[in-house]
């Protein structure tokens, strides 16, 4: 039997996720707010529906790749209007899917308003950028009981590279924020310290030739090196194009906040990360650069 994915959001992310499914001849029906969406994901062979609820309505599987929490849960509920919304739409039994970045505690309330109307439901963010979504190799985080992951893997895998089921429902999105707080909070220490040694007269190679093979090596610096010259493919070779927007981890950082105040839990650095890239993206003008140029900002704001 040939599955059917309702694909709900076809932007950066969405559009190529999509494109991947049907090449691998998974039956897809897409829907997006914006016509130029609907036209290339047509060209790229998926069904269009004319609603989110429409597509929902013929399919097993109702994925969904949204800006935000709000919008997921905006999109599964009906409308003022009486319009039917996509947890209505589904088919008894449908399993819902969403690979949206949002906060954990959107992703419980998704899973509980799925299943009190009798659907399965997990979350699956993902990391991997439009690169990787377009190459198919994303990484998914998994939030679902057994069955639902065993159910929800095989479309997860033509659409990515690396699948971990983290536990239940909600749990694929701690799984994001945990990790995108220690990627902030190390790309940030990797800044100052490229900074701090620029005081001190120390060259960027002997530098990285140094922490990349010692203690301080970690992505932040191996890879995402925020100087130009020691790592020739890290966006400082290209002005700081992104890579990773600082809008987008200003977002997730968001969510890791949200988490941390959810939880009560001590977590300065993750705090102060938060503060620094939502300034970093309202303020200092990273919005669209890669989160590794904090290092201008931080340089700026030194004395020498
Ligand atoms: P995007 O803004 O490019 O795409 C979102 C799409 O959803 C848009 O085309 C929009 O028109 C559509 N949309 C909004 N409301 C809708 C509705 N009610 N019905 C149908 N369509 C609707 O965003 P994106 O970059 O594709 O990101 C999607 C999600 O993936 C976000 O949660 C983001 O945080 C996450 N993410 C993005 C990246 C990245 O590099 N872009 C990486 C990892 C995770």
């Amino acid at each position: 039997d040939q599955t059917t994915v309702a694909f709900v959001g076809l932007g950066h992310m969405g559009a190529p996720m999509a494109a991947n499914l049907v090449r691998a001849g998974v039956r897809v029906i897409g829907f997006d707010l914006m016509p130029a969406a609907l036209d290339a994901a047509r060209a790229a062979g998926a069904e269009i529906a004319e609603s989110g609820a429409a597509a929902a309505a013929q399919a097993d599987i109702v994925l969904t790749m949204l800006p935000s929490g709000q919008h997921v849960l905006s999109a599964y509920a009906d409308g003022a209007d009486g319009s039917p919304g996509l947890l209505s739409s589904a088919k008894p039994g449908s399993l819902m899917l969403d690979c949206s970045t949002i906060s954990v505690a959107e992703a419980q309330q998704a899973a509980q308003l799925a299943n009190a109307v009798g659907h399965r439901s997990a979350d699956a963010p993902v990391s991997g950028g439009v690169v990787g979504a377009e190459a198919g190799s994303l990484a998914f985080m998994v939030g679902a009981p057994e069955d639902v992951f065993a159910d929800v893997y095989p479309i997860l895998d033509v659409m990515g590279g690396r699948i971990v089921h983290c536990g239940a429902n909600g749990l694929g999105q701690a799984a994001k924020v945990c990790n995108n707080m220690i990627l902030a909070v190390s790309q940030i220490a990797v800044a100052e310290a490229f900074v701090l040694g620029e005081g001190l007269g120390l060259t960027h190679q002997a530098l990285f030739d140094v922490a990349s093979n010692a203690t301080g090596q970690c992505w932040a610096l191996n890879t995402n090196c925020p100087v130009p010259g020691p790592v020739p493919t890290s966006p400082a070779n290209r002005d700081y194009q992104p890579g990773f927007a600082g809008a987008l981890m200003a977002k997730d950082l968001g969510l890791a906040l949200a988490a941390i105040e959810q939880t009560g839990t001590q977590a300065d650095l993750g705090r102060h990360a938060e503060e620094i890239y939502r300034r970093f993206r309202d303020e200092d003008g990273g919005a669209g650069t890669d989160f590794s140029g904090i290092i201008n900002v931080i340089r700026e704001k030194s004395d020498h």
